[in-house]
């Protein structure tokens, strides 16, 4: 489904991503962990096409995205990535709602603007994406009057109003208070079990434990250990990995 090879990306001359590989199978929920700063957003938002990579090659079902020039360059022209980007998800660590829209219309926006479907329409399919959460009843209610994990809850229905193929989400959890990271996780349980594809930025080990099927560790812009979830967080093979561990057990 989605297959990158050697992608580096550089903010100036700091480089921080340095040759990612990974291959996502329909179904897979792939963990990324690893440090702060050690590149977990960045490689999400490469996924997402909000980032274009300094070099490497993005493939969805093996056609690759963007040009590649003689330098391994990558360009991506825009009515490319607007039809990519529908096929991939993203949930944020800061939810990232519209303020000035209700819970309702914070999931239909993308629906209407970026695939023309009619406002009734949209309306519907985003009041079922909000059952499907937990919140039919908060459907007219801003992002200000709602607990974080509502708003939360909100923005993962709004990633899959859009029918993605893949769904990423980015350490979900980390902006909630403990009492709120429970129901959040529920819900991305939910969705493993449907068999979603995803992948997850996490601290919660004990969740990715049980969720992925595949656990990677990345360190110094590559990921360094890659495993099954008993193999990574269970038996880790690195020093680092341990290291790593051991800090946030
Ligand atoms: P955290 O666990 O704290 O969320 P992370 O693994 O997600 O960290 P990134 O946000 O991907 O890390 O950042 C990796 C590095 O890239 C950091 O050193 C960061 O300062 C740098 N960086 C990220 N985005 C930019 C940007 N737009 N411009 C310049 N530097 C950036
Ligand atoms: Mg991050």
């Amino acid at each position: 489904l989605l297959d990158v090879q050697d992608l580096h990306k550089s903010f100036g001359p700091h480089e921080v991503l340095r040759g990612i590989d990974l291959a996502v199978m329909p179904g897979e929920r792939v963990a990324i962990i690893g440090g702060s700063g050690s590149g977990k957003s960045t490689l999400l938002r490469c996924l997402n096409f909000m980032e274009v990579p300094t070099r490497g090659r993005i493939a969805l079902d093996g056609r690759a995205l963007g040009r590649t020039g003689r330098d391994g360059t990558v360009a991506y022209p825009e009515g490319e990535l607007c039809r990519v980007r529908r096929r991939v998800g993203m949930v944020f660590q800061q939810f990232n709602l519209f303020p000035h829209m209700t819970a309702v219309e914070n999931v239909m926006e993308a629906l209407v603007t970026v695939k023309g479907t009619p406002r009734r329409e949209a309306r519907a399919r985003a009041e079922a994406e909000l059952a499907k959460v937990g919140l039919a009843e908060k459907r007219d209610a801003y992002p200000s009057r709602l607990s974080g994990g509502q708003q939360q809850r909100v923005a993962i229905a709004r990633a899959l109003a859009m029918d993605p193929e893949i769904l990423l989400f980015d350490e979900p959890t980390s902006s909630l208070d403990p009492e709120l990271v429970g129901e959040v996780l529920r819900v991305i349980r939910g969705l493993a079990e449907e068999g979603r594809t995803m992948l997850l930025v996490t601290h919660e080990l004990g969740f990715a434990y049980h969720v992925a099927t595949k656990v990677v560790f990345l360190a110094d812009g590559r990921f360094y250990e890659t495993g099954t979830p008993d193999e990574v967080l269970k038996h880790p093979r690195g020093e680092r990995t341990r290291s790593f561990l051991a800090r946030h057990s």
